[in-house]
């Protein structure tokens, strides 16, 4: 209906500003096929044969990434060893050149798919156990296994109720699970950690990118809401070459010339104040007089050592004022082996936190208050 009230605009000429909404809408060719509810499927599975294990998560908590590959493989030998291995499926989801797919591994059947666009990996990743499930439905009643390192996919699957917009596969492998579950089937939903060297996992983690790149197209509906990542992308990409081509902020833009929805301190374990002190040299606008000056609340740009704008790179590096700090500076970075003066604005580049934290650290120690 809204469609056809802005067909009607169109025709009228009309020159609204909600215009554009109707223009960038029809040029994403969005054909959704699917505007079915999947919220009648989240029915209770406690009851059922169909069992969820995550437990390697807590077996590998604590181990350090570049150890896992030597030590999961073990675990997950040892949890599956009493199994015969022609009941286990191994499943993956793959995203490669902007092409999605999804590639199943177990010792007598693979499979290899691509879906059409668009589409994500945890779509392909629940694809993968959907399209598991129709080929166990084909085999003789028993215990089956099927192992996925999309721990977001098990946990929609065990979800007793469905997130705001639930996938297509996940009402449907729900329906499937329980009807396999009633036909005396069990099936265990076993989590592994990716690129960990469990040689079942790496199997079909590359036939998913056999899937993704030549594979057969997957039918399936695509909601509406699988459109999102396509306004999702536009968006980013407008914003950066807005970011790109600008002539503001060039300072920042120096720093952090990608732009990102996550916060450039994502990841790092470290202070509110640090976040605070080190946004504010990305952006230019601190308490010494270079910036003071441009804003009109100083009178000079110079340092009160009168050698020099007073910007961060002086205050770090050459005031005199602060000659003590500093030597203390440069002995810490001469024992971490790193180099001296590199320009503030290169580390802040680099989002190298060690060497950030001893900037911050002297700029505490000097008591200016940035
Ligand atoms: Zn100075």
């Amino acid at each position: 209906m809204v469609i056809e009230n802005f067909e009607r605009l169109v025709e009228l000429n009309s020159q609204t500003r909600f215009m554009s909404l109707y223009f960038d809408y029809m040029a994403q060719n969005i054909n959704p096929s699917s505007f079915v509810s999947n919220r009648a499927h989240f029915l209770d599975t406690s009851d059922s044969t169909v069992f969820f294990d995550t437990s390697m998560r807590e077996e590998i908590r604590g181990i350090p990434d570049h150890i896992r590959p030597q030590v999961a493989p073990n675990i997950f030998y040892n949890k599956l060893r009493t199994v015969n291995c022609e009941k286990v499926f191994y499943t993956d989801g793959s995203n490669i050149n902007e092409s999605t797919g999804f590639g199943i591994f177990n010792q007598n059947i693979t499979a290899s798919y691509k879906l059409s666009d668009p589409a994500s990996v945890y779509v392909a990743e629940l694809a993968a156990i959907q399209y598991t499930l129709e080929i166990i439905e084909t085999l003789p009643k028993d215990h089956y296994f099927i192992v996925t390192d999309s721990l977001s996919s098990i946990e929609a699957l065990r979800a007793m109720k469905p997130g705001k917009y639930p996938p297509y596969f996940l009402g449907k492998t729900r329906e499937h699970l329980r009807t396999l579950s009633g036909r005396s089937y069990s099936i265990s939903l076993v989590w592994v950690p990716s690129h960990c060297s469990i040689p079942g996992n790496e199997k079909a983690d590359s036939l998913a990118k056999v899937g993704a790149l030549e594979g057969d197209i997957y039918e399936r509906p695509i909601c509406f809401n699988e459109f999102f990542s396509i306004s999702r992308q536009k968006t980013l990409e407008s914003w950066q070459t807005s970011w790109t081509n600008d002539e503001l902020g060039r300072w920042l833009h120096a720093i952090i010339p990608k732009v990102s929805t996550k916060p450039w301190f994502k990841g790092m374990n470290v202070s509110r104040d640090f976040i605070r002190v080190m946004s504010r040299l990305m952006s230019n606008h601190y308490t010494f007089n270079a910036h003071l000056r441009r804003i009109g609340l100083v009178e000079s740009n110079l340092c009160t050592c009168g050698d020099g704008y007073q910007d961060i790179e002086h205050v770090v590096w050459s005031c005199v004022e602060y000659r003590d700090a500093r030597s203390k500076l440069l002995e810490s970075l001469r024992a971490r082996g790193r180099p001296p003066e590199v320009p503030v604005r290169d580390v802040l580049a680099s989002r190298d936190s060690s060497y950030m934290l001893l900037i911050y650290q002297f700029l505490k120690h000097i008591r200016i208050q940035v």
